[in-house]
């Protein structure tokens, strides 16, 4: 492991230009004056490959942009689905599963997938960083990171809406260099991510930076890699429900890398990415092949996102529009999206807890539910090999094993006062 960050670099999706991360520290974005576009991280090694020197999630690392490795962190597991596949007649269905479900060695401790994005950003910071890292969440992210904050002694702030501190369950008390900030009213995800950025351009603070952290991108790229570890092969569909979209842009860059390398397929992944009905933004753009989000106001926007069930889908500005975001990932792959009724995403997780013996966070029920939609409309082949990325699972069964408590906040701000400027006295 090279603490130096030289076994990758980044180049700018949009101009081509280079970047060392370690010249520059933390870069999310191509400094040089043009439209927004992602950076890509490019890594040393172009095979894949695993080191079985290093153990959990980290044995990856050459394909992650990180500058230290942290030990037996759990990661995904792979297993072919027995009664899903059947159901739907589809002979090679599998499942990456990023939870809590002890029969099948998945033991992430806060049962979903965006422990991938956690440890691999928390492994990015460089040595000697004094200043707090700014996390805003909707629930997921912000268990993740209070959790891998507080066992690394990593100085780090949590934003989250008030809608999403009931689901701040956690086994352990935070650690004290780990703060969290509730932001109370009617407030959202994209509230959360305001107040976030206007905390981290202050120079005690930085922002993690969301879709635009390779780490975080190549964190959640981790559930591909962990499948063709696995399995030995690209799959053809990628099914996953998104908010943000980053898990889908992340694995679509990984099949990009391992398309490269060559031992793993010749075939592009096609992307299958679901939204949960009534609020569907990307969709709506998507069928009608806009690059643009549509236009809608914020009143409404509000409205049909307090109606889904799965509320870490909540997203109003996601990295959709931006150079090599959602759009360019669906168009270069040949994707297609899924509108998921609360019912149909229900229904579906009532079956895979039944049949499968997991219960699932209600996002990974809306991509259950995407899956047997592509099945009906005739999109997918019997023989097809299929990754069924379940993002979330074994919040119920965790919580009858562990005693999990829920946390409180150190800092309460009101939208009144967030908007008043009234933030400084309270940190
Ligand atoms: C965040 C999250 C998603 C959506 O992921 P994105 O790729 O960021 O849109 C899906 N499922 C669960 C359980 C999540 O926490
Ligand atoms: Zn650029």
């Amino acid at each position: 492991m090279d603490t130096q960050a030289s076994h990758y670099r980044l180049t700018c999706l949009h101009c081509g230009r280079e970047y060392q991360d370690s010249a520059t520290g933390f870069l999310l974005s191509c400094p040089e004056d043009h439209e927004p576009a992602l950076l890509r991280a490019h890594y040393s090694q172009s095979h894949f490959e695993v080191s079985h020197e290093d153990s959990g999630i980290f044995r990856f690392w050459k394909w992650l942009p990180v500058r230290r490795t942290f030990p037996n962190v759990p990661g995904p597991v792979v297993f072919q689905s027995e009664y899903l596949g059947q159901r739907l007649g589809l002979e090679n269905l599998f499942i990456v599963f990023s939870g809590y479900w002890p029969e099948k060695s998945a033991f992430m401790e806060t049962c979903s997938f965006k422990e991938l994005e956690a440890w691999p950003v928390c492994a990015r910071i460089p040595a000697g960083e004094n200043r707090t890292l700014v996390v805003s969440s909707a629930g997921n992210t912000a268990k993740a990171f209070l959790n891998v904050c507080s066992l690394h002694k990593i100085p780090c702030l949590v934003v989250v809406p008030e809608v999403g501190l009931p689901f701040l369950k956690m086994s352990r008390p935070k650690a004290p260099h780990v703060k969290l900030l509730v932001l109370q009213g009617n407030v959202d995800y994209l509230d959360a991510i305001r107040l976030g950025q206007t905390i981290s351009a202050n120079e005690a603070y930085f922002p993690e930076g969301g879709a635009k952290n390779v780490a975080r991108r190549d964190g959640m790229g981790l559930v591909l890699l962990s499948f063709v570890e696995a399995v030995g092969k690209l799959p053809l569909h990628y099914f996953q429900a998104v908010g943000s979209g980053t898990g889908g842009i992340a694995n679509w860059e990984m099949s990009l890398r391992l398309l490269q390398d060559g031992r793993f397929g010749t075939k592009t992944m096609q992307l299958h990415l679901s939204q949960n009905i009534p609020f569907t933004p990307m969709i709506d753009a998507w069928e009608q092949r806009s690059r643009l989000l549509l236009a809608m106001n914020a009143v409404k926007q509000r409205k049909r996102l307090q109606r889904i069930n799965a509320h870490v889908l909540s997203n109003r500005q996601p990295p959709y529009s931006i150079v090599g975001g959602v759009y360019d990932a669906l168009i270069d792959s040949g994707g297609h999206m899924y509108a998921i009724s609360n019912a149909e995403a229900k229904r579906a997780g009532a079956m895979f807890l039944k049949e499968e013996g997991c219960d699932l966070d209600p996002a990974a029920e809306v991509a259950v539910a995407s899956l047997e939609q592509a099945v009906a409309m005739g999109r997918i082949g019997t023989q097809d090999l299929i990754l069924l990325n379940i993002t979330g699972g074994g919040y119920q069964r965790r919580e009858r094993e562990q005693q999990l408590r829920c946390l409180e906040p150190d800092i309460v701000l009101s939208l009144e006062e967030f908007q008043q400027g009234q933030i400084w006295e309270k940190l």
